[in-house]
């Protein structure tokens, strides 16, 4: 009987977008570990080539990848390197992601009176929901038209997709976030039945609260110890009482990309969150 737990994606092509990130490196490394040929992509492609050289210095296989996921050109640019370099890409994580400060309010509810330069609700920029809304949706809806078409067939082909707590609620302050990832989760399952009898199976992580660079500054005070209030809030409302670490999302996502282990296993979305998304609050 084949442990379903020691993951081996020896001779697997994965592709990682938003590569040079704090929690798809981790990805990236964690394939590359369990024997994967990773491409890693990214806008900021210094920060994808400093985690490749990485994987490679540990022995890995792996090349960095100046990509946009906005701009289906540059993700073709991309495609045709890894095919080149790699090979074809049995396994996509569409990680690429994030808010915006623009679409975000400064406070939790509307109140009357609020001290002047208040970001209301009503002040939110329609470029940065736009910017929200089309970096985590098309972001993801892009990259998957360019290197499914290669997938069809493919054995053990799969897709990953980044959402997050927000989509089962919405969190304050950051409705296009929410709304974004929200279309994630939709999407995935949209994903898994579109692609249910071409051989691509389709899942989703949702991670619970970690801290990484796009939100550091908004559970911590400026020495990067002291909780803030909404950072107090999530501890208070995940049963489990602390951040999560990036490391611990990678036993879901190596599960779900692994077709001996989640063979069967399409259109869900793996909440990784210490409890938060159970949790009432009372
Ligand atoms: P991060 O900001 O560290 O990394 C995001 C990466 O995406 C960056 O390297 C950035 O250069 C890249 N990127 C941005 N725009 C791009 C574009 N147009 N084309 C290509 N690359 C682009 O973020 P992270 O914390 O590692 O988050 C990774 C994913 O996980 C995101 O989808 C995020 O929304 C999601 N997520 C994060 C958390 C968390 O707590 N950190 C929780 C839930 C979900």
């Amino acid at each position: 009987m084949t442990n379903p737990f020691l993951h081996d994606f020896t001779d697997k092509v994965v592709a990682v977008t938003g590569a040079g990130g704090v929690l798809c490196s981790d990805f990236a490394k964690a394939f590359a570990k369990a024997g994967a040929k990773v491409a890693l992509l990214d806008l900021n492609e210094e920060a994808a080539q400093g985690y490749a050289d990485e994987i490679v210095a540990a022995g890995g296989v792996a090349k960095a990848y100046k990509c946009n996921v906005l701009d289906k050109e540059s993700i073709e640019a991309a495609k045709a390197g890894i095919d080149a370099d790699l090979g074809t890409v049995d396994i996509l994580v569409n990680g690429a992601g994030g808010n915006n400060a623009r679409a975000t309010t400064d406070n939790e509810f509307h109140e009357a009176n609020m001290p002047e330069g208040t970001k209301s609700f009503f002040d939110l920029d329609q470029s940065g929901v736009e910017f929200v809304f089309n970096l985590n949706f098309l972001g993801t809806l892009l990259p998957t038209q360019v290197f499914a078409k290669d997938m069809v067939g493919r054995d053990g082909a799969n897709i990953i997709n980044i959402s997050s707590m927000n989509a089962f609620t919405p969190l304050t302050k950051i409705p296009a976030y929410s709304g974004a990832k929200s279309a994630i989760s939709n999407f995935t399952q949209w994903l898994a039945v579109h692609f249910s009898k071409a051989g691509i199976r389709c899942n989703a992580i949702a991670p619970g609260f970690l801290v990484s660079n796009q939100n550091r500054d908004l559970l911590f005070e400026s020495d990067h110890e002291t909780l803030k209030p909404r950072g107090q809030k999530i501890i208070n409302n995940t049963p489990m009482g602390r951040f999560g670490e990036s490391e611990e999302l990678l036993g879901g996502l190596m599960f779900l990309a692994d077709d001996k282990a989640a063979s069967f296993v399409n259109g869900v979305v793996l909440p990784i969150d210490g409890g938060f998304s159970a949790y009432s609050g009372v």
